[in-house]
């Protein structure tokens, strides 16, 4: 357990258990585009709707961006629309655009459910809880029996009450809360490791998160209770930081490591809110938190074989529980090996790339001049894999 205990791969499973919003999303096409009836004559403004979920399906959010928009100017009353216009918004990181697009979907039809809890998610994980909460409990009204409004109301509402009676200590770019003034140490301890993480892992990354990022200190039964985590979680990053503060006092090392971990994190959510593959995510994460890679050196050379690269692009939950220290070595190593070829700083405009919807591997080809699969097989090579 010694690599694993921290924050490496842990915090990912916990990640992969957070309801993931465009899952959500992919669900409300189903039920829009079924929606839909074949027999009647569809007016424009219906038409550009559904070639815009189309555009979604696709993974062309630009394009169905522009046909929501064109749809609304055609009709401004179907709320089925906004709901479209918001998604697309979403999944292009603009926020706060989906959000006003979402509140309009909800004020012309208040029992559009699928438009409240995308609202309702977006808002939690901006920070704005109160209006989450307010969301969740007008779409309860229209579905009492929703079983998942429920769970996550009743979570929201415990998160709300005990943040209530924390206090907060504030830098220039971050706001920590913690319990009282027995926390007050670390507190400040935490906002100078945050200060020192934006610095390094910023000017590393030629990037730096827009707005202030909260972090909440927890002792390791809010923690557990607030993010439904098991006690070796090291850190979550759901829109705020959220790390227990277990054994934090006696080892600052590993607070500092936590905080990085997660801090790269949101860095990376704020520069590519969506199309990052997992092992790169965790892979920069890992690596940015300056400890050494011995550990994942390690299980990579015993591992019998290494799990494919492109088998960690989507989480790492659908892994059996003992591959997953592997993924997150993996994740790590291969990070390195592409800033040791290319800067990280490729690895920035990658993602920004990525945050364009551009497709994974050809973006790689062109910002490491290598092909995803060749880099691939050095990868395995490297690490005495056989290479077919
Ligand atoms: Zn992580």
């Amino acid at each position: 357990m010694s690599a694993c205990k921290g924050v490496n791969y842990t915090t990912m499973r916990i990640e992969a258990r957070v309801p993931p919003i465009v899952a959500t999303g992919f669900v409300l096409l189903c039920v829009i585009a079924g929606a839909a009836d074949p027999g009647r004559a569809e007016s424009s403004g219906a038409a550009l709707g559904r070639q815009g979920w189309e555009a979604i399906r696709a993974g062309q959010i630009t394009e169905a961006s522009r046909l929501f928009h064109d749809a609304i100017a055609e009709n401004a009353h179907d709320a089925t629309l906004f709901l479209g216009a918001g998604l697309a918004a979403h999944l292009q990181g603009q926020e706060m655009e989906a959000r006003t697009a979402l509140q309009e979907a909800v004020r012309l039809n208040p029992k559009l459910t699928a438009a409240s809890l995308l609202l309702g998610d977006i808002s939690y994980r901006q920070g704005d809880l109160e209006t989450a909460v307010r969301t969740y409990e007008a779409a309860l009204e229209v579905e009492p029996n929703n079983t998942q409004i429920r769970g996550r109301l009743e979570g929201w509402r415990k998160e709300a009450a005990l943040h209530s009676r924390f206090q907060q200590s504030l830098s220039p770019h971050f706001t920590v809360l913690f319990e009282g003034p027995a926390e007050q140490r670390l507190a400040s301890a935490a906002l100078d490791a945050l200060e020192a993480a934006y610095w390094r892992i910023g000017t590393t990354l030629l990037a730096y998160p827009s707005g202030i990022l909260t972090v909440v200190l927890y002792t390791d039964e809010q923690f557990r209770d607030i993010t439904r985590s098991p006690t070796w979680a090291g850190g979550v990053f759901d829109g705020k930081i959220r790390v227990p503060m277990r054994g934090a006092l006696n080892d600052p090392r590993q607070l500092e490591k936590v905080l990085a971990h997660e801090f790269t994190h949101a860095l990376v959510k704020s520069m590519a809110p969506r199309g990052v593959p997992t092992w790169v995510d965790e892979g920069l994460a890992v690596v940015l938190e300056t400890g050494d890679l011995k550990w994942a050196e390690r299980l990579a050379r015993q591992a019998p074989s290494l799990i494919p690269l492109p088998r960690l692009h989507d989480g790492f939950l659908s892994l059996p529980a003992d591959q997953v220290p592997l993924a997150y070595a993996e994740s790590a190593l291969a990070v390195r090996m592409l800033i040791e070829r290319g800067e990280a700083l490729s690895l920035a405009s990658l993602l920004q790339d990525l945050a364009q919807g551009q497709d994974f591997a050809a973006t790689f080809e062109r910002h490491f001049y290598l092909s995803y699969s060749d880099f691939h097989s050095d990868f395995q090579v490297a690490w005495g894999q056989r290479v077919r």
